[in-house]
C-alpha cells in the first residue's frame, strides 16, 4: 500500500510547490520506488479548462482527456508517469460529485456537510490507485488560510488519522524573505504558516523553504525549535538557474533522505542520478544560443504557453543548446510588418489559442516563415493559420478562414478551410457535438492515434508510421481543400486512421516546416524530449550556423 506524502503552501503563493513534488517524485523513483502524483485545487471551477490562460496558466491535457492544472505538467516532466483523469481535482468537481450524489438519494435522509461528506469525497479521492504505487504525493493547491482551501486540508488531517500511523507525511513549502536593509532571513512568516497549519491539527515533518540564497545555520536551528520539526528536515530550496537542476539541488539538501528517515525506510536505496547529471550538464553547458520566436496571443504571463517554453528547452538539451525563446505578441502584425520583428530569429512557433484575436498576425507570421525558409512549427491553431495562409496565397483560395471566427459578421462568405467539427471517432465510439453544446469538456480532448505518410519528413523524425498525440480542439482543417493544397505543396502527412482529419501538414520545399494538431509539447521531457522539438531545434540551429 502507497505511503502518502502532503505537499501544502504557506506565506506566499507561487514558490514552486508543483516543481516540489515532481522533483520530489523523480528522487524517489531515482531510489528505485514507483510514483504518482495529484493535484487538489481549492477553486470553485470544475476543472480549469474554461479559465483563461491568464487566469491560471495553461490547461494539460493528459491522455485520457482531462483538462487539468499545469502542474500536471510538472509532474509528468519530471518523473514520466502519464497524468490521468484522476490526478487532479478541484473543489467545483467534489462539490458537484456531492450535490450530484444528494439529488440521486444517495444519502439516505442526512444532512449534507463539509464534515463528513465533502472531506469524505476528498478522501475517496486521495485514495484511488493506491496499491499501485510505493509513493503517492498530493499537492494541495493555494496557501494555507485560504478560505476555499480548509475543506482540503481537514480531510488530509482526517486521512492521515485514518490510516496506520507512519504512513503519512506532511511537507510544507514556505518563503524565507531576505531584509537587504538589516542583511537578514526572516524566518517569522513560516513559523506564522506552521502555526496556522497546526491550528487546524496538521504538524508538517518536513519544511521546504524558499530562499534566494543558502540558509545559516543559525536560521535553521530557529526554524526547527519553533516550527517543531528536526533540524535535518528543514530544506532550503534556493533559487536555480534551471528547474532541472532541482532533483539534483533538493537531494544534496536531503530531502529525499528525510523523506525516507520520516518514513523509517532503512536502509535507504542508493539514487542514480546520473541522468539528472547529464540533463544538469547539458543545460549549464551548452555549445551555442539559438533564438525562436514565439507569436501568440497570451504573452504577457509566462505560464501560459509553460509546456511549450519547458518543451523547447528540452529541444535545447537534445541538441545541446540553450533555446532562447522570445514572445511576440500576434496582434502586432496586424498592424506592423513582421519582417523587422521576425529576422534574425532561428526559428518560428505559432502555438495553440483560441478565438479571432491575433490570428491575421498569426497567419502573416507562418507567410513570413513559409517565404523566408525560417523553420516553422505550429501547434494546433498555429497549424490551422499555417493551412489558412498556403490557401490563400497558394491554393488560390483568397477568402480562406475558420469558422471560429467571424469573417464577415455571419456573411459566410469566407472558404471555411477550417471548420467547426460535428463528429468523429474515439476508440470504437463515435462523438458527436453541436455548435450549442456547453465549453467545458466538450472538445476533441486526450489521445489519438496519427497515421503517417511513408517518406513524408514526420515519418523520419518520429521514426515510425504510427504516433499517439494529444489533443486539445474544436476545429479542424477540412480535408475537401487536400488535393488543392497538396497541389501546390503543402503535403497532409498525417491523417487520423479513418483518413479524415487532417493531424500533420508540412511544406515540401522548405527546410522545415510543420503544422501539428495536437499538442507534442505535452508529451516533452527533459529526460526524454519530443521528437518534433528535437528536430525542430536542430533545424533552428541548422539556421543559425551554428553547426
Ligand atoms: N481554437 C482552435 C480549435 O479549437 C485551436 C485550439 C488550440 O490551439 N488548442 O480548434
Amino acid at each position: 500500500m502507497a505511503r502518502f506524502i502532503f505537499i501544502t503552501g504557506g506565506v506566499v503563493s507561487s514558490l514552486g510547490k508543483g516543481l516540489a513534488s515532481a522533483a520530489l517524485g523523480a528522487l524517489l523513483q531515482a531510489r528505485g520506488f514507483t510514483v504518482r502524483l495529484r493535484k487538489l485545487d481549492p477553486y470553485l471551477n470544475v476543472d480549469p479548462g474554461t479559465m483563461s490562460p491568464f487566469e491560471h496558466g495553461e490547461v494539460f491535457v493528459t491522455d485520457d482527456g482531462a483538462e487539468t492544472d499545469l502542474d500536471l505538467g510538472h509532474y509528468e516532466r519530471f518523473t514520466g508517469v502519464a497524468a490521468r483523469m484522476t490526478d487532479s481535482i478541484s473543489a467545483g468537481r467534489i462539490y458537484s460529485n456531492v450535490l450530484e450524489k444528494e439529488r440521486r438519494g444517495d444519502y439516505l435522509g442526512k444532512t449534507i456537510q463539509v464534515i463528513p461528506h465533502v472531506t469524505n469525497e476528498i478522501k475517496d479521492f486521495i485514495r484511488l490507485g493506491e496499491d499501485e504505487v510505493d509513493f503517492m504525493l498530493c499537492e494541495i493547491g493555494g496557501t494555507v488560510g485560504d478560505i476555499e482551501g480548509l475543506p482540503f486540508f481537514e480531510a488530509i488531517r482526517q486521512f492521515s488519522q485514518d490510516k496506520p500511523r507512519g504512513q503519512c507525511l506532511f511537507m510544507h513549502l514556505t518563503l524565507l524573505p531576505y531584509i537587504k536593509a538589516s542583511g537578514e532571513l526572516k524566518t517569522k512568516p513560516t513559523q506564522h504558516s506552521v502555526k496556522e497549519l497546526r491550528s487546524i491539527g496538521i504538524a508538517p515533518d518536513i519544511l521546504v523553504c524558499r530562499s534566494e540564497g543558502p540558509i545559516p545555520q543559525k536560521e535553521r536551528e530557529k526554524l526547527a525549535l519553533f516550527c517543531n520539526v528536526r533540524p535535518d528536515c528543514v530544506i532550503a530550496a534556493q533559487d536555480l538557474s534551471s528547474i532541472y537542476e532541482a532533483p539534483l539541488a533538493y537531494h544534496r539538501e536531503g530531502m529525499d533522505q528525510a523523506v525516507l528517515d520520516a518514513f523509517h525506510i532503512s536502509p535507504a536505496p542508493k539514487p542514480d542520478l546520473s541522468r539528472w547529471e547529464d540533463v544538469a550538464d547539458r543545460i549549464a553547458n551548452p555549445e551555442g544560443e539559438v533564438r525562436v520566436a514565439v507569436v501568440g496571443k497570451y504573452t504577457q504571463l509566462e505560464d501560459a504557453y509553460k509546456s511549450i517554453a519547458e518543451a523547447l528547452t528540452h529541444g535545447g538539451i537534445a541538441n545541446r543548446v540553450r533555446v532562447k525563446a522570445e514572445w511576440i505578441d500576434a496582434e502586432i502584425f496586424e498592424r506592423e510588418d513582421p519582417a523587422p520583428w521576425l529576422e534574425g530569429f532561428d526559428a518560428i512557433l505559432v502555438p495553440g489559442g483560441f478565438g479571432e484575436r491575433g490570428t491575421e498576425g498569426k497567419i502573416k507570421a507562418a507567410q513570413f516563415a513559409r517565404t523566408r525558409m525560417v523553420p516553422y512549427l505550429g501547434i494546433c491553431l498555429g497549424m490551422q493559420m499555417a493551412v489558412i495562409e498556403a490557401a490563400r496565397n497558394l491554393a488560390d483560395l483568397p477568402n480562406a478562414g475558420s469558422e471560429e471566427f467571424d469573417h464577415d459578421a455571419g456573411k459566410k462568405r469566407f472558404t471555411p478551410v477550417v471548420y467547426h467539427l460535428k463528429e468523429w471517432v474515439q476508440g470504437n465510439a463515435k462523438v458527436k457535438r453541436k455548435l450549442t453544446d456547453a465549453k467545458g469538456g466538450t472538445m476533441r480532448l486526450g489521445a489519438y492515434d496519427a497515421l503517417l505518410r511513408t517518406g513524408s519528413r514526420v515519418a523520419q523524425i518520429y521514426g515510425g508510421l504510427a504516433i499517439e498525440e494529444r489533443h486539445r480542439h474544436r476545429y479542424e482543417v477540412d480535408i475537401k481543400y487536400r488535393d488543392a493544397l497538396e497541389a501546390r505543396g503543402l503535403r497532409f502527412s498525417g491523417m487520423s486512421p479513418d483518413g479524415r482529419l487532417p493531424e500533420i501538414v508540412e511544406v515540401e520545399d522548405h527546410p522545415w516546416f510543420i503544422g501539428v494538431q495536437f499538442h507534442p509539447e505535452l508529451k516533452s521531457k527533459p529526460l526524454e524530449p519530443h521528437p518534433l522539438f528535437r528536430d525542430f531545434v536542430r533545424a533552428a540551429k541548422d539556421n543559425s550556423r551554428l553547426v
